[in-house]
Order: structure tokens, then C-alpha cells, then sequence
């Protein structure tokens, strides 16, 4: 489809570029036929003064009755000037009346070469910048297209100025305003190309800038993003991980144990007689307990199980690929970690205990159930006394 399209857009190029030529070939035509019946009628004027001279201009006139090759006209145009030259040699010194219009006729000849070179100079400038705009603006450029009309113009009023041209030296001068116009229209043209290039550019950079922007936004979004979502899994108090956190951790597990058949196990932990350390010794006292309490979990378990603030002074840890026996020790452990810990209180000595009550995470439970088992035995233990472990 793509590839189609793009060979549709090259042929109505090519085609573009053929009639460009075909129509540049025409005019160029008529000027070089301007230019050939200038030069035959001088060649008619310089008749009948040197009989080598003669023989040159016949060749010139049956060259010029047919459009010339420039490979045949340039050795002839030598020849004529060393004959003019030669003739100048043979004429008696000082008082031949020709000699004054042989000099002129070598300087139009001279002048008809110049014009000629500065036309197809010309031409050749044109029909290459042409070709590269062409490549660059694609079809139906309208900047391009407006040029192609002015200069195409000009250059039908340079052939017709070449054919009405009286003489060489009035020929030369229209020809020489025509190309100045030919060259202000090209100069015209590649300035408001160049603005166009340049807004085109600005604009470009101007999307550039935004776009780099845009992208640094978004980083900063999706970093933002990241830490809101961190923020919305971690308990502030204590930086552990939240109940929501929790609930996802167990989702996982509920999958591992149902659809691996992973061993599981779910420990419920809550500080004894929290309420009392807060009366005692003050609600920034009890969050300090929370604070420690809470790391100190965390530290102990490293790499091992997940443990979250479930909410006050109550923790949950999962002990995911855990059997019973595992679990039961670690916990056992933790409240013996917890008990050690020094706290101090108007430098009084505080102990800190802690109860737990652990399950096995069963094939057919979910989170919920597992949950409900292990608070179960966590209040078995409070029962039982405090800072103790019960499973069930
Ligand atoms: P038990 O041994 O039966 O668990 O007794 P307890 O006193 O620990 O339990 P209780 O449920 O009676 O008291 C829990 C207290 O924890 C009540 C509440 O004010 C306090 N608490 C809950 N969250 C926070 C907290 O973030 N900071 C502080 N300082 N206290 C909290
Ligand atoms: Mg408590
Ligand atoms: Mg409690």
C-alpha cells in the first residue's frame, strides 16, 4: 500500500521533471534559432573581403541552415577569428577602411561566444537548483511552481528579443536585464525558501523543547506515582509494610498454596497490656514501643517471612513456604526478642511482652479464614497468660 503510493508519488515526479525539460529544450531552441539568423546575417555583411574568409563564412552559413553541433561551430569560430586575423595581416597598413568593421565583426563574434556561454551558464544553474528543489519540495510546491512561471517568462521574452534584436550590442543588454531578472527571481525565491526553512526549523525545535518537557513530566508523574503507591502499602508509624500490603502478600500466598500446593503458615502477634504503657507512660511512649516493637520484627525476620502492622498494636507475619514446626520456633523467638528488649521509662526499666497464635495455612482456606484461626489462638494465649504462643 505504502510502497504503491510512493511509486505513484515518484512517477508524477518523473513525469514533472520530463515536461520541465522537454519545455526548457523548446526554449532553449528558439533562442539558439535567434542567435543562429543574428549570426548568419553578419556573416552575409563580412562577405566578399578575403577569399579564405569567404570559404569560413560558407561553412558558418550551411553550418548554421541546420541546428549546429557545438563540436562543429567551436573549430569554425577559430577559424574565423585567426582568418580575420590573417585578412587584418594581408590589408595594407593604416587606412584600410574595413578594417574597422573585420575588428567588429571579431568583437561580435567574441561577444556572440560570451552571451552564448553566459546563457547556457544560466541555464545550467537553473535546471540544477530545479532539479534539486524538485527532489526536496516534492510535487505541487506552490513557491516552486510560482518560480517556474516567472522564469519561464523571462524566458520566453529573452527569446523573443532575441529573434526581434537589431544588433549584437542591443541583444546583449536585453539578454544581460533578462538574466539579472532570471537571477532576482532565483534570489527572491531561495530567501523566502530559506525563511521557510528556518520558521520550519524553529517550529521543530520549538516541539522538540516540548516534547523533552513532556517526557520529564511524565518521569516525574510516574516517580511520584511509584511513591504514593509505596506510601499507600507502609504503615507511617512504624514503616512496615500496611494491612492493605498484607491482604495483597496473602492473595499471593492463597494462589501459591492452592495452585502449588506451597506449605503456609500465619502468625497473629499482639503486645500485652498495651493500653497500660500508654496510661502510664504517655500515648508518644506507647507509639515509641510500637516503633521499636515493629522494627525489631522486621529485623529478625529479614528474608525470611512477611510481617505487617495489621493496625494498633496488633502485627500478622506470613511465614510463606514454611511448615508448622518452622513457624512455630520463629514465633517463639520473636516473643523472646521482644521480652528482651531494654526499655526504660522515667529511667525505670519497662518490659514489653507480646502473644501469638499461629496456623497452618490449609489448602482449602482463604485469607480470611486463616486469619480468624490465628486471632483465635492469639486470644488463647492471652487467656493463657500472656507473652506466649499457642498454634491451631
Ligand atoms: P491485651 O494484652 O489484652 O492486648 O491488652 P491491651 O491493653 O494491649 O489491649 P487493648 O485492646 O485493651 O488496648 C490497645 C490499646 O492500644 C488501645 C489503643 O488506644 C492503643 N493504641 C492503638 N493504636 C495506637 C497507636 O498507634 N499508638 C498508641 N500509642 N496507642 C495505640
Ligand atoms: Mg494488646
Ligand atoms: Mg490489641
Amino acid at each position: 500500500m505504502g510502497s504503491c503510493l510512493e511509486q505513484d508519488v515518484w512517477e508524477r515526479k518523473y513525469h514533472l521533471a520530463l515536461e520541465r525539460m522537454e519545455r526548457d529544450e523548446r526554449e532553449f531552441h528558439a533562442l539558439g534559432e535567434g542567435l543562429r539568423r543574428l549570426a548568419l546575417r553578419l556573416a552575409g555583411l563580412a562577405r566578399g573581403r578575403d577569399a579564405e574568409l569567404d570559404r569560413l563564412l560558407d561553412r558558418l552559413a550551411a553550418e548554421l541552415r541546420h541546428v549546429p553541433s557545438l563540436g562543429a561551430l567551436e573549430p569554425l569560430l577559430e577559424a574565423l577569428a585567426k582568418a580575420i586575423t590573417t585578412s587584418d595581416d594581408h590589408s595594407p597598413a593604416g587606412g584600410d577602411p574595413d578594417a574597422a568593421s573585420i575588428d567588429g565583426l571579431r568583437a561580435d563574434i567574441a561577444r556572440l561566444q560570451e552571451l552564448l556561454a553566459a546563457v547556457s551558464l544560466r541555464l545550467g544553474d537553473m535546471t540544477r537548483y530545479l532539479a534539486v528543489e524538485l527532489e526536496r519540495t516534492g510535487v505541487g510546491d506552490r513557491e516552486g511552481r510560482a518560480l517556474d512561471a516567472s522564469v519561464r517568462e523571462e524566458m520566453r521574452a529573452l527569446g523573443e528579443t532575441t529573434l526581434a534584436a537589431a544588433d549584437l550590442g542591443s541583444l546583449q543588454a536585453e539578454v544581460a536585464a533578462r538574466l539579472s531578472l532570471i537571477d532576482r527571481h532565483f534570489r527572491e525565491y531561495r530567501e523566502r525558501e530559506d525563511a521557510r526553512l528556518a520558521a520550519y526549523r524553529d517550529r521543530a525545535e520549538r516541539m522538540r523543547d516540548r516534547v523533552e518537557e513532556l517526557e520529564n513530566q511524565a518521569t516525574s508523574l510516574q516517580d511520584s506515582l511509584r511513591r504514593e503507591h509505596e506510601l499507600a502499602l507502609t504503615d507511617g508509624l512504624t514503616s512496615l509494610p500496611n494491612r492493605l500490603a498484607y491482604e495483597r502478600r496473602m492473595a499471593e500466598v492463597e494462589r501459591e498454596v492452592r495452585e502449588r500446593g506451597a506449605a503456609a503458615c500465619l502468625g497473629a502477634f499482639d503486645i500485652d497490656h498495651f493500653k497500660g504503657i500508654n496510661d502510664t507512660y504517655g500515648h508518644g511512649a506507647g507509639d515509641a514501643v510500637l516503633r521499636i516493637v515493629g522494627q525489631t520484627l522486621a529485623r529478625e525476620l529479614e528474608g525470611r517471612a512477611f510481617v505487617a502492622r495489621y493496625g494498633g498494636e496488633e502485627f500478622v507475619v506470613v511465614f510463606a513456604g514454611m511448615g508448622t514446626d518452622e513457624a512455630w520456633e520463629l514465633s517463639l523467638a520473636l516473643c523472646a526478642t521482644v521480652e528482651k528488649l531494654a526499655f526504660h521509662a522515667s529511667s525505670k526499666p519497662v518490659t514489653v511482652t507480646m502473644s501469638g497464635g499461629i496456623t497452618r495455612f490449609g489448602i482449602d482456606d482463604t485469607s480470611a479464614v486463616a486469619f480468624d484461626r490465628a486471632d483465635r489462638a492469639l486470644y488463647a494465649a492471652k487467656r493463657a497468660g500472656r507473652n506466649r504462643c499457642v498454634l491451631l
